[in-house]
């Protein structure tokens, strides 16, 4: 499964690619502004939810967007302080 960390401090555009999110990430400082990447509830909400995307995967109602893919052009799941944000292109490249 592909995955991002995004900073959510304000003013702030760092997002790094991860193949998987993993416990060691917890904590982890943005390079850029050094606002914490992953809280440890946050990942513990992935974590939850991660059979779910596996799941919606196997029934080919979501796919992984192929490697380089510009992060405008893919529909992303970012969940953050209790709140679920899903973005999606309007248009294919
Ligand atoms: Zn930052």
């Amino acid at each position: 499964m592909n995955a991002f960390l995004k900073c959510d401090a304000p003013g702030c555009d760092h997002r790094e690619n991860h193949e998987t999110l993993d416990a060691s990430m917890v904590d982890k400082p943005c390079p850029k502004c050094g606002a914490n990447l992953l809280t440890q509830a946050d990942y513990d909400v992935w974590v939850a939810l991660l059979p779910q995307f596996e799941l919606l995967k196997s029934l080919g109602v979501l796919v992984d967007a192929p490697v380089g893919t510009p992060p405008e052009h893919a529909v992303s799941f970012n969940y953050h302080d209790g709140r679920m944000n899903i973005s999606a292109p309007l248009t294919t490249p």
